[in-house]
């Protein structure tokens, strides 16, 4: 055998090495780095993706097995693709199998080939389409073949083709094309042709804006450095018009021929979002990426950036994985969401990879947001990032003016205070709209005795269960597990159980008695569901004069409800305290971007936060929207208690069904490591640390218990040295099946 003839696969498995087979002569001619080959892997079967082509052998020659199938013979995943991940992999302790496969669209990760003629055009073979030339065409065939002349004859109306798809959507057969096609009375051309440059549309077009000078000065300050690398955080305060210079931006390398990728959250990712790209960049080629999505848009969208018959792709995290043929520069709104990072499996940071990928691909990347991640605000501090301000709202829109109103020793009505009520009245009055956000978790409505104390608690979380209205039954929103909401209580069996703390429904219910007259909506997970709700309710608030708007944290961003002038936070502190040192970074970040949503448009907004800490230096700092304030303050913290971004931390985690058999786990890797630290103390420079086990925030979901260690070091390239040889005193633990050890490298949550 030539070594010619071998591959490395990389498999969908945690196995960290790549793996040697072997090809036939015919298949050494088609396979390509990053096409798929079905393999066989000890009695199973595996899709795995070729990695390298002519390997040195790892194994002994002759040990090495043949693949069972080429699947493709041009690449899924292109080779620069294939680095990033190798890089990711190894940075984010992975294998590459799982992160490669954790990159790919669903449908290839199980074999399915890429069907081409989907996007295969059919068009007469003639030099011109004239009518004579058609009727010579229609001459060569039989008399009686209606069907294949109606082909030929539609396909004439066509200069440049028709898609087999819209073909076959007419009710012709593949049949009837291919017997043409061998008569040479037709061809077929395969694909649709690439973009070519956009072209910019007049300026005096309805749908774009002048930019102010703020604005102006952000996106010349990003093109200027076109076609290198470098990262840029756009700090601008809520409704400042990040997206118009997003935009801009997008628009100035679609001119130039190249592609934009546009990273949003989740919750952003609305119809609205969508409307607004496609009104301002009418010519563009648009390709969506989200969870919602079907196997065949999934497929379509890759094949369409891979080929460069897409020009901008606008997607959810895991959209920082797609191909791209000339990726011109990047773009991450609301770069502070947590959504960014992937909580199991393959656990990555998007925004990093965004910054990486951008250092590959020599070209900007731009950061949006109101409320900066400490990681991203530090990098700009220190110039490693260029920053650019976005300190005013266009036009004469206001910030909105924010009260605190302290509810410690206040009477409450279904959660309000007296003043709260009387300024929703008066915003109601004068036929404004008004915003009231609800914490999920502190207004969860629970089930408790009055007798005797009980709560109704999950079986499974060490989590209490929501009451729902709706089918009369208590779920977790941990787990999903749901019953029926019992009429007796469970510990006393006396009819005395009351409904504890204030949910939406409450909250609705008072508001819809004190106000019967103005249309209310409520707004969260529970109510709206589909896409299409959500753009359906849009509507019909935008189409109100007075409303109520209900909602959790669905309505904390992303939306834009013009006609809303007040907004009010029912109860902040839910979050402020907690063993999370990230907690006051997010609960800052959550009521800045709530309170902006207030007064979008011409009307003033007004701000209501009923707080039990209104003297808390971070309430008052909200209260003036002063978010500088807020990050310096805690990044002077971090900096003292040498927390990220002032050092590396990864957390090992460990899940499973005993709790002190887990526990012990733990405890016995942490003394592992630590002795470890005692010998080779000289190779951490500035010295690593371990501390834990801890448990988790929710230390038991789902029937099983989470504790934590975590290292820390002064730098993630001295914590990544150091995880090399974690990796392998965890590997000297015998496998427990019970207990699932896993590593988290710059955690997100604990
Ligand atoms: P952000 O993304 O910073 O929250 P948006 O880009 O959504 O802000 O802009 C907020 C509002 O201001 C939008 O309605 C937008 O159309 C408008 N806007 C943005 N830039 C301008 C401008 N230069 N002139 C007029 N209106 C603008
Ligand atoms: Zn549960
Ligand atoms: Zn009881």
């Amino acid at each position: 055998m030539q070594p010619t003839q071998l591959i490395k696969v990389a498999l969908p498995i945690p196995l960290k090495q790549t793996f040697d087979y072997q090809l036939s002569e015919k298949e050494l001619e088609k396979a390509t780095l990053g096409a798929r080959v079905k393999v066989p892997f000890g009695n199973r079967q595996l899709i795995g993706l070729i990695v390298e082509l002519s390997p040195r052998p790892s194994i002994d020659i002759t040990r090495i097995k043949p693949i069972i199938e080429l699947i493709d013979e041009s690449p899924v995943m292109p080779e620069h693709l294939i680095l990033l991940l190798r890089w990711a992999s190894k940075y984010y302790q992975a294998s590459l199998g799982e992160a490669l496969f954790s990159a790919l669209p669903p449908p290839f990760r199980h074999g399915k080939a890429l069907k081409q003629e989907k996007y295969r055009k059919w068009q007469l073979n003639t030099p011109d389409v004239t009518a004579e030339n058609l009727n010579v065409h229609l001459s060569q065939i039989r008399k009686n073949a209606e069907k294949q002349k109606e082909l030929l004859t539609t396909l004439s109306q066509s200069s440049d083709g028709i898609y087999e798809q819209s073909l076959r959507s007419m009710g012709f057969k593949l049949q009837q094309l291919k017997t043409l096609k061998q008569k040479k009375l037709i061809t077929d051309n395969n694909v649709i042709p690439e973009i070519e440059a956009y072209k910019r549309r007049d300026s005096d077009d309805s749908d774009q804006l002048l930019l102010n000078d703020e604005q102006k000065q952000a996106v010349q300050s990003a093109i200027s450095g076109e076609h290198c690398f470098q990262a840029y955080l756009l700090k601008g305060i809520t409704g400042s018009g990040k997206t118009e210079v997003y935009l801009e931006i997008i628009e100035h390398f679609l001119v130039q021929g190249y592609q934009a990728l546009v990273l949003v959250p989740e919750i952003n990712l609305t119809p609205q979002t969508l409307l607004r790209f496609q009104a301002r960049l009418p010519d563009a080629k648009l390709v969506v990426h989200h969870s919602g999505m079907n196997n065949s848009e999934r497929l379509e969208a890759w094949h369409f950036c891979q080929t460069h018959r897409a020009s901008v792709l606008i997607g959810t995290r895991s959209a920082v994985f797609y191909p791209f043929k000339k990726l011109g520069c990047i773009i991450i709104d609301e770069e502070h969401d947590t959504s960014y990072k992937q909580q199991d499996g393959f656990r990555y940071h998007a925004r990093d990879i965004a910054v990486k990928r951008a250092k590959e691909h020599n070209c900007p990347v731009i950061l949006g947001s109101a409320t900066p991640s400490l990681e991203s605000y530090i990098n700009a501090r220190e110039k490693k990032y260029k920053l650019l301000t976005l300190n005013e709202r266009p036009g004469s829109i206001q910030l909105p003016q924010v009260e605190l109103i302290d509810i410690q020793t206040r009477p409450l009505q279904a959660g309000l205070a007296r003043p709260t009520i009387k300024s929703i009245e008066s915003h109601l009055k004068n036929g404004h709209q008004v915003l009231v956000f609800l914490n999920r978790r502190g207004f969860a409505p629970t089930l408790t005795c009055t007798e005797c104390g009980w709560i109704a608690k999950c079986n499974h979380c060490d989590a209490r269960l929501t009451y729902h209205n709706k089918g009369h039954v208590l779920r977790c929103h941990h787990c999903n597990y749901q019953t029926s909401a019992p009429n007796h209580c469970q510990d006393c069996h006396q009819s005395t159980l009351k409904l504890l703390g204030q949910g939406t429904q409450q909250t609705e219910a008072f508001l819809e008695q004190t106000y019967p007259d103005t249309p209310l909506f409520r707004i969260d997970r529970d109510s709206v569901s589909g896409k299409h709700q959500m753009e359906t309710l849009y509507h019909q608030i935008l189409a109100e004069d007075a409303a109520l708007l209900v909602g959790t944290q669905m309505l904390a961003k992303g939306h834009h409800f013009p006609k809303v002038t007040l907004v009010v936070v029912v109860a902040a502190d839910d979050g402020l305290f907690s063993a999370d040192f990230r907690a006051e970074e997010k609960f800052s970040q959550l009521l800045i971007q709530v309170s902006g949503r207030a007064g979008r448009a011409q009307q003033p907004g007004q701000v209501i936060i009923q707080t039990r800490h209104s003297h808390h230096a971070i309430l008052q700092a909200i209260s003036r929207l002063d978010y500088d304030h807020i990050a310096t303050t805690l990044a002077h913290e971090r900096e003292l208690m040498t927390l990220p971004p002032f050092s590396a931390i990864t957390n090992i985690r460990g899940e499973g069904k005993n709790e002190s058999d887990t526990f012990t786990l733990l405890q016995n890797i942490a003394e592992k490591i630590t002795t470890g630290l005692d010998t080779k103390q000289q190779r951490l420079v500035g010295g690593g640390s371990i501390s834990g086990p801890l448990p988790s925030l929710l230390p038991r979901k789902a029937d099983r218990y989470r504790f934590y260690l975590t290292l820390k070091t002064p730098t993630k390239p001295q914590m990544q040295k150091w995880l090399s040889s974690i990796q392998t005193i965890l590997a000297d633990f015998t496998p427990n099946p019970q207990i699932r050890i896993s590593l988290d490298i710059d955690p997100v949550e604990i």
